[in-house]
């Protein structure tokens, strides 16, 4: 699980993270910002020792608490449809391993992300390399509810497959913000970009089928 004792970049986990990024360009991934993002942050730190030959293959891995860590496609789609600018606020239901946060604190967003497994939460606190973000805050709690006292957020990303769009969510997204949000059930969800406009209409496009743990209401201790 994540290493408070860091290991090596390596040249060859350097080489490894440069080919992935060419996976990740090949299969559409166009912002040449989320692409140079991904290439900045060393994944394999945010995986079990005994994963890190493997950490730059296109796929998800367990963390802890039967919880993954996204596809790096997943998380550079995500990113990308956020459109992220410098400075702008961003919520995060699903901090997990925390690489997520670390790829939109990179392209220079104000993270604000929400986990309700304790040990989850607990477990990035030790993890070092989360220090070199100061502009990441971590909250323990249920992403449902979003965070109303740090409302509006420019954007919103939802990192575990939900049922439905929470209103809590839209409702604290600025006009003129995006929500991307897996939504549907265990069998799979649809990716939505949901756009709030300037008169506050919520508009939905749908990007494509996507397969996420689920989004489960309240805290887990
Ligand atoms: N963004 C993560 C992916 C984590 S997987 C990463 O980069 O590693 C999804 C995470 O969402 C899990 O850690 C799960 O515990 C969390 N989660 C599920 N439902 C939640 C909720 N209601 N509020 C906050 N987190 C939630």
């Amino acid at each position: 699980m994540l290493q408070s004792n860091l290991p090596e970049d390596s040249y060859l986990h350097k080489g490894r993270r440069a080919q992935l990024v060419q996976t990740l360009r090949d299969k559409g991934i166009r912002d040449e910002r989320v692409l140079a993002a991904i290439n900045a942050v060393p994944r394999h730190f945010f995986l079990d020792t005994a994963f890190q030959h493997i950490a730059y293959e296109n796929r998800a891995f367990q963390i802890l608490a039967q919880q993954t860590i996204s596809h790096p496609f997943t998380v550079a789609y995500q990113t990308e449809l956020l459109e992220i600018k410098k400075f702008d606020k961003v919520l995060e239901i699903g901090t997990g391993s925390a690489y997520q946060s670390c790829v939109l604190a990179e392209l220079g967003a104000q993270v604000f992300t929400i986990e309700r497994q304790r040990a989850l939460y607990d477990h990035v606190g030790k993890f070092s390399y989360i220090r070199k973000y100061p502009s990441i805050k971590r909250f323990y709690g249920d992403g449902y509810a979003g965070l109303p006292s740090y409302a509006p957020f420019d954007k919103v990303i939802v990192t575990a497959g939900a049922p439905y769009v929470p209103d809590a969510l839209t409702q604290q997204l600025k006009p003129g913000g995006i929500l991307v949000i897996p939504v549907g059930d265990s069998s799979g969800q649809r990716m939505l970009r949901i756009t709030k406009e300037i008169d506050h209409k919520l508009k939905a496009d749908d990007l494509g089928a996507f397969d996420f743990v689920p989004m489960l209401e309240g805290k887990n201790k």
